[in-house]
């Protein structure tokens, strides 16, 4: 990940460990859909929860990569929000 934005300059890791936050925001996202996605399957489909375990298994692990740059953008434009600095 580049240091910096090179369009404006806005500085991206601002202090050490600054992007432990968006891991949480990964896994609070992560954690959201499958949760949901599980009850929302149990209440509407006859699907056992051995099937809805080889659902929703292969998603805890692929989603949070793939959402991984999301999280840390969410967390930057957060912290953007509060804080404008450079
Ligand atoms: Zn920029």
């Amino acid at each position: 990940m580049a240091p910096a934005c090179s369009a404006c300059g806005l500085t991206f890791e601002r202090a050490q460990g600054y992007f432990v936050g968006a891991i949480y925001v990964n896994y609070a996202v992560t954690t959201v859909i499958v949760i949901g996605g599980y009850f929302l399957l149990w209440a509407f489909t006859e699907l056992s929860t051995a099937a809805q375990l080889a659902l929703w298994l292969p998603v805890v692990v692929v989603f949070p990569i793939w959402f991984f740059r999301y999280s840390r953008s969410f967390w930057l434009a957060l912290e953007y929000a509060v804080n404008p600095e450079p």
